[in-house]
């Protein structure tokens, strides 16, 4: 994303004031060369929270304090064990030092007036270290530890279990609004192959916006991604 598409998409919603803005999805945001530079061009139009989701690995010090001084307002850290041998099973590019060191140094520098939460995506090979995770990153100052299951992400990946019986309702759907980092809005962060397509934030009125994606729910929402989604079934 450039820090010129990410100011017309911060003057585009603007006006309906979201409450939060999270730079996240379809990868690591920490990979940008000017994250920094892309919170400054949102922070000034927008009177949201900004939030920074991240693996954490790239998250140094010198980062940190950059995006904190940017305007970040919140970090969310994805652990994804409490052991390295469990970690490397999972996540085997990863270095788990990495992130549990940038963790703990943020987590220090933030204690009291910057909230960090640790996202866990729950699975087969590290259930067992669930509350493990819990209690170590909570008695260091996580203001949460958020543990949800690991859902097939619209589909692409194989379901650890078989879904449910369909309830036709996402409340990742209802509630965000997903911009790719050229401004186009897709279903959510889940859209790997560009499905759907509502039109883009850098170009287009919200409104506009809103509109297509509003008519693609009321009358094709069965047939879409998120349909093989047991994010959308469970
Ligand atoms: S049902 Fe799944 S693919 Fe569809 S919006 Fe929700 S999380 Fe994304």
């Amino acid at each position: 994303m450039s820090r010129d598409g990410a100011r017309r998409i911060a003057a585009a919603t603007a006006p309906s004031a979201p409450r939060a803005v999270l730079l996240s999805g379809f990868g690591e945001p920490l990979l940008h060369p000017d994250l920094p530079g892309i919170v400054r061009e949102l922070r000034a139009p927008l009177s949201s929270l900004i939030g920074v989701v991240t693996n954490g690995e790239e998250l140094s010090e010198g980062l940190a304090g950059a995006l904190i001084d940017a305007g970040v307002d919140f970090f969310h850290v994805s652990v994804p064990a409490a052991t390295a041998a469990t970690a490397r099973a999972i996540a085997p590019g990863l270095d788990f030092a990495a992130v549990e060191r940038n963790l703990a140094n943020l987590l220090a520098r933030t204690a009291g007036h910057l909230p960090v939460a640790v996202n866990f995506v729950v699975t087969a090979a590290n259930r067992a270290e669930k509350a493990a995770v819990e209690r170590a990153w909570r008695s260091r100052g996580a203001c949460a530890v958020y543990a949800g299951p690991v859902h097939n992400r619209g589909g692409f990946l194989a379901p650890e279990a078989p879904a449910a019986a369909a309830r036709d309702d996402c409340w990742v759907y209802r509630h965000c609004l997903f911009a790719a980092w050229d401004g186009t809005v897709l279903a959510c962060c889940h859209d790997l192959a560009g499905l759907e397509d509502y039109g883009n934030l850098a170009r287009d009125s919200l409104a506009d916006v809103l509109a297509r994606r509003e008519a693609r729910l009321r009358y094709t929402l069965a047939g879409i991604m998120c349909r093989r989604c047991d994010f959308y079934l469970a």
